[in-house]
């Protein structure tokens, strides 16, 4: 039987750190200060936990690292939308990376001002633009020429003629990512090509109350080296060159994040140094979401069920693609670990959800404890994309969020468990029965 010598299952080397603010101690998962499975016994499972100390601490690490580029981070709240979350990242001073209406609604409830938002996204709504212009928008990250138009016409409505504008272009660059997280090849819906960008810029007198300032690229997420990211940023280099005006590069996101053990992520300051003498006539800002959020939560489930079957040992827990669609829509790899160590040898486990679908497997083939119904695992690295990505699919209700204080030790319910009404809220018929 394989040990994985990352599950220190019944070993001395129980100590088993994941970051600093999640970490096994005496035997009991912990995330900052607090037991875990003290939160479940009052809030119950599925349940996602996320550390603010945690999701700040990767915030100001990346500001540091970005420091040589003075860049400007604002967080992606399409990674983790919490309210929590994006106060205490307000509070750190970030700003916002929306691509929707309803996520320039959730940033100013936050307390986010206007200015402090980017809204980007390859279909933006009448609507949402005028939402976005009427609340005083920072920039717009522009991907089509008739959005530009409809930006142009809306912002004269509110006698605006400096709204800012940073064209996206598509550097047809082909990032070594997941193809769903790959953005920036020619082939894909994002961005402008560089003929368009050169054209608008030449007509720009077309629309008035629009300032050209700026500049977006977005290639990807879970970047895993810098070359791509670097030939994609020569590529727009040389097509501002002649444009002065242009002074603002907006990098996007995509700073990779480590989901198995063994991994480490590439280092920060590495890529900042590569970038930092390129950019230094320009200001700088990033749109960093998973590196933010990613390992600063999790998902904690419960085992339903165990059986064997066809030489396998299907662990059911109560968490599911509908929770977390990840491994469904990517294959990602989360690791999942009990909250309690076990001193067993471990046995190869297949964790499964009870939605069905044959894709909703959690975790494949992973070296476990042998689970018992009612034991209580962890779904690793669940911060991003996690609770943002979670659906109503087989009518489950979607999970509640707790979040730990950035003072390690006091934690709150910070969105209730959804409830069976709360899924039936906007059907007409429900009154007629
Ligand atoms: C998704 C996205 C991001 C965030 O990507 P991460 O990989 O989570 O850092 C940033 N900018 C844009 C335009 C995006 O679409």
């Amino acid at each position: 039987m394989r040990v994985s010598p990352f599950c220190f299952i019944g070993s001395r080397e129980l100590a088993m750190v994941f970051n600093p603010s999640i970490r096994y101690e005496a035997g009991c998962l912990k995330i900052d200060d607090v037991d875990i499975e003290s939160v479940v016994n009052d809030v119950g499972t599925p349940l996602y936990v996320y550390s603010l100390k945690r999701l700040t601490a990767n915030y100001q690490r990346i500001r540091k690292a970005f420091a040589p580029l003075s860049a400007r981070l604002h967080f992606s709240i399409k990674a983790n939308g919490n309210l929590d979350v994006l106060r205490a990242l307000k509070r750190a001073g970030a700003g916002f990376d929306c691509v929707s209406g309803g996520e320039i609604y959730r940033a100013l409830m936050a307390g986010a001002k206007g200015r402090d938002i980017v809204f980007a996204g390859v279909g933006k709504t009448r609507d949402e633009i005028r939402y976005a212009i009427h609340n005083g928008i920072g920039w717009i990250n522009v991907e089509n020429i008739g959005e530009l138009e409809h930006i142009d016409s809306i912002a004269a409505e509110y006698d605006s003629d400096n709204l800012r504008v940073a064209l996206r272009l598509n550097p047809e660059v082909t990032a070594a990512t997941h193809p769903y997280m790959a953005t920036g090849h020619g082939a894909a819906k994002f961005g402008l090509t560089a003929d368009v960008i050169r054209e608008l810029l030449r007509r720009q007198e077309r629309y008035p109350q629009i300032d050209f300032s700026g500049i977006h690229i977005h290639i990807g997420s879970q970047l895993g080296d810098s070359e791509a990211t670097l030939a994609a940023l020569d590529k727009l280099l040389a097509l501002v060159k002649p444009w002065p005006q242009i002074k603002k590069i907006n990098l996007g996101g995509g700073l990779p994040v480590a989901y198995r053990f063994e991994e480490t992520a590439p280092s920060l300051e590495a890529l900042a140094e590569e970038l930092a003498p390129r950019l230094k006539d320009y200001t700088v800002l990033l749109e960093p979401g998973r590196s933010v959020v990613a390992d600063a939560g999790l998902l904690v489930a419960e085992v339903l069920y165990v059986k064997r079957q066809a030489d396998q040992v299907f662990a059911v827990i109560d968490a599911s693609m509908a929770e977390l669609m990840r491994p469904a829509l990517y294959g990602a790899h989360h690791e999942i670990v009990p909250l309690r160590e076990a001193d067993e040898e471990s046995i190869t486990t297949q964790v499964v959800g009870p939605v069905c679908e044959s894709a909703d497997v959690l975790a494949r083939d992973r070296q476990l404890p042998p689970l018992q119904p009612g034991d209580k695992v962890a779904l690793m690295t669940a911060g991003a994309y996690g609770m943002t990505m979670a659906s109503n699919y087989n009518a489950r209700p979607r999970p509640a969020e707790v979040v730990v204080a950035e003072d390690g030790m006091s934690w709150r319910v910070s969105r209730r468990r959804e409830t069976v009404e709360d899924m039936l809220k906007g059907e007409t018929s429900i009154r007629w029965s």
